[in-house]
């Protein structure tokens, strides 16, 4: 279902002009208007959902094939040397739009980008009661 007053539903459903470089029934991707690299792309599913916890199974199951066409495409007419998958869930994750969107971030030698996290330490324990309390 398309959401009024989001952009992405807009940018999604060809409605505000993008700069368009894959579409299906479910998608289209486009190129993020403050790129990391030149071809960072985002995915956009047609239908409004506000991040991965409430995307539709159907879109979640499509999702990674779509991922991978466009960045085969990435490798083969991009010459990228890697690439990085990011998504964000929720502002403190740093999701700044409100529309789930998979990040396609083609990477080149040297091309100054940094992409990560600080690494921490937990004891055996901590990892322990952690693991358990995702199992549930
Ligand atoms: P987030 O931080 O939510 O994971 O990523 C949002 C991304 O959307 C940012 O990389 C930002 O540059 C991009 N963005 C924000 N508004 C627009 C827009 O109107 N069009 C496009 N193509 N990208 C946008
Ligand atoms: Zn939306």
């Amino acid at each position: 279902m398309r959401k009024d007053d989001c952009i992405f539903c807009k940018i999604a459903n060809g409605e505000i002009p993008s700069r368009t470089v894959y579409e299906d029934d479910k998608f289209r991707a486009v190129l993020d208007l403050g790129p990391a690299t030149d071809g960072h792309t985002l995915i956009l599913p047609k239908d409004h959902a506000d991040n991965l916890f409430d995307l539709p199974e159907d879109y979640a199951k499509a999702l990674i094939p779509t991922a991978q066409k466009i960045a085969s495409k990435m490798k083969d007419n991009l010459k990228c040397d890697g690439l990085n998958l990011v998504q964000n869930n929720g502002e403190v994750a740093g999701q700044t739009v409100m529309h789930f969107h998979l990040h396609l971030i083609p990477r080149y030698e040297n091309d100054g980008q940094r992409i990560g996290w600080k690494p921490g330490s937990r004891s055996d324990e901590e990892f322990e009661a952690i693991r358990k309390n995702i199992v549930g």
